[in-house]
C-alpha cells in the first residue's frame, strides 16, 4: 500500500484489490481518515480498503466518474475540495444544501450523492465527551463565520438549541449566517465580534463556549476568549484537536470546567460517514483508539 495515491493511480488502475473508500484532499498526505475507517472494516470483516487519494482542485468531477467505473462505495472529501464536491452532485442532503458544502459522498445506481456529517459528529461528540444536549441551552460559538463553525452553528439550531451567540472576526460572514438560519425559529441568534470586552459580556450568560476558530493550532496564537472569564461552570468544547490541548481548555480545565478536543468530533463525523456507506454501526472506541 503506498501512503498517498493520485489521480492517475486511478485512472491506471493501480489501486490496492478492494479500495472501495477514500478520502479526498490536496494535500491529503497528513489526514488519519484511513487509519479511523480501516480500523473499523477490518473489525465488521468488511473486505474493503480505504486509501488516501491527492486530486487537484477543478478534477474532482473526473475523479468520481472514475470511482464510479471502479466500483467505488463513496468517498470523504476534506480541504479544498468541498464546495466543488457539493457542485459534482446529481441529489444532496437538506445539510449541503444549507452549508453549501459537502464531506460524504455515496455512489448509488449511478448518481452522486452529497452529505455532511460534520454538525452531527459534533452533536454525539458533546454528548459523548461533555454529557452535553443542545436543546434548551445558551451556546457561544467562537469562529462561527469559518466553515466548521457554519456547520456546528447550523446543526445547533436545527437541535433547538435556545440561545446561540456567533462570534466572529469578520462580522459579515455571520450576517449572511444569521439569514441562512432564520428558519430555525426556536433558537435566538444573537451576533457579536471577536472583541473581548463583548466575548466578556456575555460569558456569564452560556452553558457551553465552542471554539471553531483556528486559534490555539499555533503556539503563538491569542486565546479566542478572554481566560479571565472563565468559570467551573461552562463546558469548553475546541474543534482543534492538534495540540490536545490548547490554552483554553487548559485554562478551563485548570479552573475545573469540564471540557474535550476536536478528536471526537473527527471520530464521530467518520462514523456516521461510515454508517451511511454500510449501514452498519462501526466501534467507535476502536476508531479512535486507531488515530490516538
Ligand atoms: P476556516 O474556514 O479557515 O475558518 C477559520 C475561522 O477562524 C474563521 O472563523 C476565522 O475568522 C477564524 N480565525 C482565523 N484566524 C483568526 C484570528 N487570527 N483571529 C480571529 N479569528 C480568526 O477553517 P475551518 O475549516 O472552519 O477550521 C477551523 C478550526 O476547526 C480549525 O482549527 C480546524 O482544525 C478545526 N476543525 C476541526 C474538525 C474536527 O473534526 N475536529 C473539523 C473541521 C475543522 P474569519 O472568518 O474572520 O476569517
Amino acid at each position: 500500500m503506498k501512503h498517498v495515491y493520485t489521480l492517475t493511480d486511478l485512472r491506471e488502475h493501480r489501486l490496492p484489490e478492494n479500495t472501495k473508500l477514500a478520502v479526498l484532499g490536496f494535500p491529503i498526505k497528513h489526514s488519519a481518515s484511513p487509519e479511523m475507517h480501516q480500523a473499523a472494516l477490518d473489525a465488521l470483516k468488511i473486505d474493503v480498503k480505504y486509501v488516501r487519494l491527492e486530486i487537484e482542485p477543478g478534477s474532482l468531477a473526473e475523479g468520481f466518474n472514475l470511482m464510479q467505473e471502479a466500483g467505488f462505495i463513496g468517498c470523504n472529501v476534506t480541504i479544498p475540495h468541498k464546495l466543488e464536491a457539493m457542485e459534482c452532485c446529481d441529489e444532496v442532503s437538506d445539510s449541503v444544501r444549507v452549508l453549501g458544502v459537502a464531506n460524504t459522498i455515496i455512489f448509488c445506481d449511478g448518481k452522486v450523492l452529497g452529505d455532511n456529517t460534520d454538525g452531527p459528529g459534533l452533536i454525539k461528540a458533546l454528548e459523548a465527551d461533555l454529557g452535553f444536549s443542545v436543546e434548551g441551552s445558551s451556546i457561544l460559538l467562537l469562529g462561527a463565520g469559518g466553515g466548521a463553525g457554519k456547520a456546528i452553528a447550523t446543526q445547533l439550531a436545527v437541535d433547538k438549541c435556545s440561545n446561540l451567540y456567533l462570534s466572529n472576526r469578520t462580522i459579515s460572514k455571520i450576517e449572511s449566517l444569521r439569514s441562512n438560519l432564520s428558519q430555525y425559529t426556536e433558537t435566538s441568534f444573537h451576533l457579536i465580534s471577536n472583541g473581548m470586552n463583548e466575548l466578556r459580556a456575555i460569558a456569564g450568560d452560556v452553558d457551553l463556549i465552542i471554539n471553531a476558530t483556528s486559534m490555539g493550532m499555533k503556539e503563538e496564537d491569542a486565546t479566542p476568549f478572554p481566560l479571565e472569564a472563565l468559570t467551573a461552570d461552562h463546558k469548553v468544547y475546541d474543534a482543534i484537536y492538534n495540540p490536545a490541548q490548547t490554552p483554553l481548555l487548559k485554562a478551563a480545565h485548570s479552573l475545573g470546567a469540564a471540557t474535550a478536543n476536536g478528536l471526537s468530533m473527527l471520530v464521530h463525523q467518520g462514523a456516521i460517514s461510515f454508517e451511511i456507506w454500510t449501514g452498519l454501526s462501526p466501534d467507535v472506541k476502536l476508531m479512535k483508539d486507531a488515530i490516538s
